[in-house]
């Protein structure tokens, strides 16, 4: 891990240099720096009050909000971890984490409160009403903001989407957030003119790193408290917009409310990230006037470690772009060793912007091992550097020596006008080691029959990539980030396979 070294209080810095500027916007209310500042401090020293120091966790559950915000700003500023949790998890699911996170206090908004209330929190953590907390009195004198963030210093705990099992707790440091911000304004630029509109899940690090990103920029936020697609595309144009970051069923709502009209609208990039590209939606939204972006990224690197420069998506519109400054992803395959150009393995990521560890239930910070990440994604870089991801290396299905990605099959069942979701697995076969079985969600009032679906893939597939079974449900399950539940649907495949 890289050495540490001293980053100025963001905020305290803005807060000076850039007092009158938009900091926040949203719904009728404009926050300057000034006031963003003033709100956070206020909130900070409620927070010193109830004896939040150094190192406590502070869990936000909350939908997006300005408090929200002030809470992310806050906990920096005396020191505390920030631990913002998914409002789509269930009750249990939120317990869980809280018994393992045992924050300080927790900051819940009204419309979260049901979730936990009379739930017995370990540590007694204070259980703070955002809604009701006062930030508009006079800043508390005897309160006073850092200098200087530590790069080493753990700032925030995000949770992964729970993709492959439970949640991982990944603790990132400021340096972390920091070479974010460094590595994306090199990437696409950033100016204090900027206005970022930010709808996305705030939990997720997607989220978390446009709140820090805009402050280190000095540039605007446009909040959203949810993503409302007519919203959104209402204030890209009338609120001056230049930055988005959507993942792909938002921008197919996006575009999908349009009916057609262009965007017209000062948009110079759209971060399209969380999970596989879609081609075929790229170059939609680039013909739509959207100036779209794909990423690649996870929790575990503070969001996009790969982004595709707009001017070149359309030449390559199912690549995740080339790594951003000063990460480096190479390819790795446990016999091969390192891998060249094009050919295909485990993508592995060295980068500042890597995590700085696990967070664990007894021991706290579980320092990660330090150098290159892998990061359990499959895919190749290409002559020139762009990085195609196909699939997570776990879910591959590998039938007669030949490897078929899930992605791949569920994007052109996807395609069919008459399919509503699809999900793929591998299932054991004698002959063939393993086959692909599908899943398949119909759209309303359509009759497709199994085979139609199966000759559809072949049509568009080489065909030992065709499920060789299909099975129509009613539902596909999907996590509360909306991604595919694999091992759910792989565990009814096998059972309904073996039934045959
Ligand atoms: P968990 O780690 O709990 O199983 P998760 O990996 O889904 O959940 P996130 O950190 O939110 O949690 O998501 C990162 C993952 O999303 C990546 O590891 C990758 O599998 C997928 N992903 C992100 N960007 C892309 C992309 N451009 N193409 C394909 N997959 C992507
Ligand atoms: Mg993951």
């Amino acid at each position: 891990m890289s050495e540490s070294f001293l980053l100025p209080n963001w905020l305290l810095y803005q807060s000076k240099t850039n007092a009158n500027h938009k900091a926040l916007l949203y719904g009728n209310e404009v926050i300057t720096y000034r006031q963003l500042y003033h709100n956070v401090v206020a909130l900070a020293s409620i927070l010193a009050k109830k004896g939040v120091g150094p190192h406590d966790r502070i869990a936000i559950l909350s939908k997006p909000s300005l408090n929200f915000i002030y809470a992310v700003h806050a906990a920096m500023q005396i020191s505390a971890i920030v631990v913002p949790l998914n409002t789509r998890l269930s009750r249990e699911e939120v317990a869980y984490q809280l018994n393992t996170i045992k924050p300080r206090v927790l900051l819940v908004d009204s419309s979260n409160l049901g979730k936990v209330a009379n739930m017995a929190l370990c540590d007694s953590a204070d259980i703070v009403l955002m809604d009701e907390m006062v930030l508009n009195s006079s800043p508390d004198h005897s309160f006073s903001s850092r200098d200087y963030f530590k790069s080493s210093d753990p700032l925030a705990i995000i949770h992964t989407s729970g993709t492959t099992g439970k949640p991982k707790g990944i603790v990132l440091t400021y340096g972390n957030f920091w070479w974010n911000a460094v590595g994306s304004a090199l990437n696409i630029g950033a100016t204090p003119q900027d206005i970022w509109l930010a709808c996305m899940p705030l939990f997720h690090v997607g989220g978390m790193s446009i709140i820090i990103r805009s402050v280190i920029y000095g540039s605007s936020i446009l909040l959203h408290e949810g993503f409302d697609p007519e919203s959104v595309n209402y204030d890209i144009e009338k609120h001056d917009v230049t930055l988005l970051s959507v993942v792909s069923t938002m921008l197919r709502r996006m575009i999908d409310s349009r009916n057609g009209v262009r965007y017209e609208s000062r948009l110079r990039c759209v971060l399209l990230g969380g999970g596989p590209i879609q081609p075929d939606l790229v170059l939609e939204a680039l013909n739509m006037g959207l100036p779209v972006a794909p990423t690649y990224g996870m929790t575990e690197t503070t969001s996009q470690i790969a982004t595709m420069p707009p001017s070149e998506v359309r030449s390559r519109p199912s690549s995740s772009g080339r790594p951003i400054m000063p990460a480096v992803l190479k390819v790795f395959d446990e016999n091969r060793g390192y891998l060249g150009p094009n050919q295909e393995g485990e993508i592995v990521v060295e980068a500042p912007m890597l995590f700085s560890g696990y967070w664990d239930p007894k021991a706290g910070i579980l320092p990660r091992e330090s150098g290159e990440f892998r990061t359990g994604d499959y895919g190749y870089i290409d002559d020139n550097g762009f990085l195609y991801v196909i699939d997570r290396r776990d879910d591959l299905i590998v039938s007669g020596g030949e490897n078929i990605s899930p992605v791949e099959v569920e994007s052109v069942l996807m395609s069919h006008p008459e399919i509503d979701d699809a999900c793929v697995t591998a299932v054991a076969d004698q002959e063939w080691g393993q086959i692909p079985v599908a899943s398949v969600k119909l759209k309303v009032g359509s009759n497709l029959t199994e085979e139609e679906v199966r000759s559809y893939c072949k049509s568009r597939l080489a065909s030992y990539k065709a499920p060789k079974r299909v099975i129509f449900v009613e539902s596909v399950p999907r996590n509360a980030a909306g991604k595919l539940l694999r091992s759910q649907v792989s565990e009814m495949h096998k059972r309904v396979m073996s039934e045959k």
